[in-house]
């Protein structure tokens, strides 16, 4: 296993300071040189395609990834999973591709497909399976030492291509429209759940998405709060695994212990499906869109041209409320949960 860790004058010191944003950086530049396919991917995504579609108070972009085809279309039920290497074991990596320990448990790679500018997996070391529940808290500490990048946690039937092996992605902030319009669609869209002088818990349908929002400047708050919200979701969605969900975190390092908009925010996408139905019709009417994170923090991802060309903002809307819970539903749970806050936190 050692001979896959990268090895560089600067990296110790990097993550000396727990700068793992920068050693990722690092680890991208050195991989770039010796890896002629990563540096293909990571200029193609320079001149790729972008279409920016304008709603009510947001906007959404559509990006025409043809380096995603794979991931977009992969197979994910059981027996596909169960007959495939896993990629994210250390003992599959491709032959170029280095690693950066992190802690005790995870590794950091750069990811080989690229969606953000600059795009990372920080998988387990063991091939554990992709569940939230015990690493909530994890995703917020990684949140900090990645201060450069949000962090993503996409469920294992909503869009992770790995769901037998546990991981987070980290990216390039403010890449997402969300990361910097999510306090105005807050504002416009949100209904609040608690607010007092330690967190603000938001339920949040702005007609495409539905998502709770949680913002503090204490990790053991936001995890209490995930756990009420787990379980009582749990209870409510007839899921085997876990909830279907997608989270996006984005840790503020912020100037002073008082400012606004210190701490973390955790954005929790609700799901109600996988894929749309528009990935399953046939010939013309097929768009090849399977939403995960990234498409709900306002980047949809479409590996075919053809897809790209002719899809349409009220497309894009369908699509969104298709995989996402219903307005009922999310009024639901945004009544109980709230209740439930109430009394707990
Ligand atoms: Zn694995």
């Amino acid at each position: 296993m050692e001979k896959i860790f990268f090895d560089h004058n600067k990296l110790n010191e990097l993550i000396s300071r727990n700068d793992y944003s920068n050693a990722a950086r690092l680890l991208l530049r050195e991989q770039i040189k010796i890896w002629p396919a990563l540096e293909e991917a990571y200029n193609s995504l320079k001149t790729v395609q972008i279409k920016t579609f304008q709603y009510e108070g947001f906007i959404i972009k559509v990006q025409n990834n043809p380096g995603r085809l794979t991931s977009s279309s992969a197979k994910v039920d059981e027996k596909s999973i169960t007959t495939r290497a896993c990629f994210l074991c250390s003992g599959n990596l491709y032959s170029k591709q280095k690693a950066i320990k992190y802690g005790e448990d995870f590794l950091i790679l750069v990811n080989p497909f690229p969606i953000f500018p600059e795009h990372f997996t920080i998988p387990h070391k063991n091939h554990i399976l992709q569940l939230i529940k015990e690493w909530f808290g994890k995703m917020l500490l990684v949140s900090k030492d990645f201060s450069r990048d949000v962090i993503i946690y996409n469920g294992p039937a909503c869009g992770a291509s790995a769901p037998d092996h546990f991981h987070f992605q980290a990216g390039s902030k403010f890449f997402m429209p969300l990361d910097d319009g999510f306090h105005s669609l807050k504002n416009e869209y949100g209904e609040i759940l608690v607010d007092n002088d330690s967190i603000v818990v938001a339920g949040i349908d702005d007609g495409l998405r539905k998502f709770i929002s949680i913002e503090t400047m204490e990790i053991s708050l936001a995890e209490k709060v995930f756990d009420i919200f787990y379980s009582f979701y749990s209870r409510v969605s007839d899921e085997k695994t876990e909830p279907m969900m997608n989270s996006i975190c984005f840790y503020e390092p912020g100037q002073a212990q008082d400012s606004e908009n210190y701490g973390w925010r955790t954005l929790i996408f609700l799901r109600e499906k996988h894929r749309p139905s528009h990935y399953f019709r046939e010939g013309e009417n097929r768009i090849l869109l399977s939403p995960a994170a990234v498409d709900f923090g306002g980047v949809c991802i479409l590996p075919l041209e053809k897809d790209f060309e002719k899809i349409t903002k009220e497309d894009i809307a369908g699509i969104f409320r298709e995989v996402s819970i219903g307005k009922e539903q999310f009024e639901y749970v945004k009544a109980e949960l709230k209740k439930i806050l109430k009394v707990n936190v």
